[in-house]
């Protein structure tokens, strides 16, 4: 190819030149660009007379831009001076007048003047003709071109990609330039002053410029896109999401597998024979959770909710025994001894049997740990063919425990009392609830009342559980409370309940009970056999003595399964020889003793008086003493007392130094001395006025120095006059005296009664005792002091 400048449109006649008198064709808004073609709507007369004429005549065109695009009839100077020399390819004349013609552009041409305006526009044009300077800068800006050009096609996709390839093809800088501007997006001034500029170097040069401003804009434009996509999306995503989730679940028919869900809720309320309030509650509760969705977390608690309603045994009884005589069986077979008890209980399934009513006294086992309260209760559901339940109230003291928390809480649930019914799948069952003098009472509400609403006969048969929300029937629940003292029942359920008291077992009941119930039951527990172990008599006694220092007989029983458990490890090693305990292989079979002998010191003492106190776990005896140091009168108490004990042995004090003076005492003796009272043990909290007598004693042996009779115990409250008043717990203070070997008990004169009333101590007791009645101090320093 000849690179030599050379007019690239010229017609024949006007080679040499470069000039050529041509039709005008102004264009609105757009900047035609040699070697582009382009489709256009020539409309204004002159422009289509323009045309016309060039078809005619075979002649070119100069399409020029208007400075005014919004200009109908542009005069001669509303047009820019330099245009595109161009090719009429196509041309096709629409029905309405108009014309649609395709152009190729050739060559840049400047107009030099006007040779006419009327009827078209003819100018005189010189055509400009390029001088292409290949510098290796040019080669450097045109790929550099390319590159932005590239990009800019990536990103705005209004370019036609074929157009990169013709772009990569170009070997000149002015063509390149040309081409690029005819398709970048700039406005027409611009277009106009890069088609002005005939040097091509400084048009590519002018033209990356544009590039590069338009390259940042769409850049800006893409984040601009990105960002309000992201924010649409996250918006409309979750919409979107949960559409398709029901669109799924259409789909797939969990909408019906609720349907089913809350039918099979109907038929279970239906079956399971709950009263029409409840059931109507139900089933409410069932069309709510129809119309929620599956997957709503509400529905998983109306489930929790639904599924206790219609597991509850509204309807569900056992068959009640009432034969007396198999009671009576029962009981005996059960327990040994507990006479008075097995009586009441007898005669209460006697008066059930015979009145077919529910409301009965509820009955409350009161005696400390281990003596069978539970057991007995046991048998009572046996004898009578019912279920047993027991819940412990022991610490509790928050109302929602007996009566359930409102299911507006996060993991609700019923109370203990219904879930026990619950759990026992009867509405019938012997319930006990133990521990009930355990219960307490703070901010969260009284447990008690909840409570007394459960055993009041009154109405239980409207038990209201805050979860369940709707009345469950108790009335056919026997109650039976068990506890270890009954002080601190609350008085409002102690009222509503019989109390059976349960009194300590003496060694030789514990021996009896031990032989006939705990090891059978415990050899049967391990899988031994009579052969393989047996018990001597005086082992049992030995291990009564040496290793249990309780009221019941529960210790006993653990130590009993302690040796059952030795036993049966070595029968599973294989040995079959038999085992006999004697006392002396206690020693080896459970350690060494845990308590020696408490046999009282028999050596009479000055100052130490032996006192007896019944606590929760039965009677015990206690030591008190007594000293006197030189000092100012003060008065130190030890031992973990408790109030009632301090205030006790302040009265104690006051009456013995108000007896000083009979005792010829020196009458300044207390204002020279301290007096510290000592309880030994001081671990063990004490409480209670039953001391009283025995502190007074400790007092005045102090005081007089006259020893105090060793074997012999004490118990009885002391007034300010020297006064006995009596106490509570005789029994269970007898045998502790009597587990101590301790042979002559003081007893307030009032308490004789209990003494004859409690036929159960037993006779052996009896025998070997001896009960001084005492109402006056002076009675008691006479027998106590030496
Ligand atoms: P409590 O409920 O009074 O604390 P339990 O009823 O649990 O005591 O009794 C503890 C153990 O002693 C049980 O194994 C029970 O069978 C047994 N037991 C208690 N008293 C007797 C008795 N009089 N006859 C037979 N076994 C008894």
């Amino acid at each position: 190819m000849d690179d030599a400048p050379r007019a690239a449109v010229a017609e024949p006649e006007e080679e040499a030149t470069g000039l050529h008198l041509l039709p005008v064709l102004p264009v609105h808004d757009i900047v035609v660009f040699p070697s582009m073609v382009i489709p256009l709507i020539v409309m204004r007369p002159p422009s289509v007379r323009a045309l016309a004429d060039a078809r005619l005549r075979g002649r070119n065109l100069l399409l020029v831009a208007q400075r005014d695009p919004e200009e109908e009839e542009p005069a001669p100077d509303g047009l820019y001076q330099v245009g595109c020399i161009a090719r009429h390819v196509q041309v096709l004349d629409l029905p309405d007048g108009t014309t649609r013609v395709v152009v190729e552009g050739l060559a840049r041409g400047r107009i030099l003047r006007f040779a006419r305006t009327e009827p078209l526009f003819e100018a005189e044009v010189e055509e400009i003709i390029e001088v292409e300077d290949e510098q290796p800068e040019t080669e450097a800006l045109m790929r550099s071109v390319l590159g932005q050009f590239e990009q800019v096609l990536n990103l705005s996709r209004s370019i036609p990609p074929e157009v990169l390839v013709k772009a990569m093809n170009v070997r000149s800088a002015g063509k390149l330039a040309d081409l690029a501007a005819a398709y970048l997006s700039i406005r027409v001034p611009d277009k106009q002053a890069l088609l002005e500029l005939s040097d091509p170097v400084a048009r590519l040069e002018q033209l990356h410029r544009h590039l590069t401003d338009e390259l940042e804009i769409l850049e800006l434009e893409r984040r601009i896109h990105t960002r309000v996509r992201d924010e649409m999306q996250s918006s409309q995503r979750e919409f979107y999401l949960r559409e398709q989730l029901r669109a799924i679940q259409d789909e797939l028919g969990d909408r019906e597998g609720m349907t089913h869900e809350a039918d099979e809720y109907r038929q279970k309320i239906e079956e399971c024979g709950m009263p029409e309030e409840a059931a109507e509650r139900a089933v409410k509760e069932v069309e709510r959770l129809e119309r929620m969705p599956p997957v709503a977390p509400e529905s998983s608690v109306i489930r929790t909710y639904l599924d206790w309603l219609v597991a509850l045994p509204w309807q569900k009884a056992t068959q009640d025994n009432l034969d007396i005589d198999r009671a009576e069986r029962i009981l005996d077979e059960d327990h040994f001894g507990l006479k008075k008890i097995k009586e009441r209980v007898v005669e209460f399934l006697a008066v059930r049997s015979l009145v077919a009513t529910t409301k009965g006294p509820i009955l409350c086992f009161v005696g400390p740990p281990g003596v069978g309260k539970t057991s007995i209760g046991r048998s009572i559901a046996r004898a009578m063919g019912r279920e047993f339940v027991r819940v412990s109230l022991g610490g509790v003291r928050d109302e929602a425990e007996v009566r359930g928390h409102r299911r507006t809480y996060v993991g609700a649930m019923p109370g203990r009392i219904i879930q026990a019914v619950r759990h026992c799948g009867f509405n019938n069952p012997v319930f006990m609830l133990d521990e009930i003098d355990k219960i307490g009472v703070d901010f969260r509400g009284d447990p008690s009342s909840a409570l007394l609403e459960a055993l009041d006969p009154e109405q239980n048969n409207a038990f209201s559980d805050h979860y369940l929300e709707v009345a469950f029937d108790l009335s056919r629940v026997m109650f039976i409370a068990t506890g270890n003292v009954l002080d601190t029942v609350p008085p409002a359920l102690r009222d509503r309940m019989e109390v059976l008291e349960f009194a300590g077992y003496v060694d030789e009941e514990k021996a009896a009970i031990a032989r006939g119930f705990l090891i059978p039951k415990q050899l049967a527990n391990h899988g031994l056999s009579g052969k393989s172990l047996r018990f001597q008599k005086g082992a049992i006694s030995a291990l009564i003595r040496s290793y249990t220092r309780e009221a019941g007989v529960r210790e006993l029983e653990r130590q009993v399964a302690g040796i059952c458990r030795k036993v049966a490890r070595q029968v599973a090693k294989g040995s079959d020889r038999p085992v006999t305990v004697t006392p002396r292989r206690l020693e080896a079979l459970l350690g060494p003793r845990r308590y020696l002998d408490d046999d009282a010191d028999t050596h009479d003492e000055v100052a130490v008086a032996t006192g007896l106190s019944y606590t929760e776990t039965g009677g015990h005896v206690l030591n008190i003493e007594v000293s006197l140091v030189p000092g100012k009168g003060d008065l130190l108490l030890t031992g973990r007392l408790g109030e009632v004990m301090r205030e006790s042995a302040q009265t104690a004090l006051s009456y013995a130094r108000a007896k000083a003076a009979d005792l010829g005492l020196e009458p300044n003796l207390f204002e020279k001395h301290d007096i510290h009272i000592h309880v030994p043990s001081g671990g063990v909290p004490k409480e209670g006025p039953s001391a009283g007598i025995t502190i007074a004693v400790a007092l005045l042996s102090a005081m007089t120095q006259r020893p105090v009779r060793r074997t012999l115990a004490m118990t009885g409250e002391v007034t300010l006059r020297g006064k006995v008043l009596p106490v509570g717990g005789i029994r269970e203070k007898v045998l502790a005296a009597h587990r101590a070997h301790l042979r002559s008990v003081i007893i307030p004169k009032e308490n004789e009664k209990d003494l004859k009333e409690l036929d159960e101590i037993p006779s052996n007791v009896r025998e070997d005792m001896q009960f001084v009645f005492v109402d006056h101090m002076d009675q008691v320093l006479d027998a106590a002091l030496v």
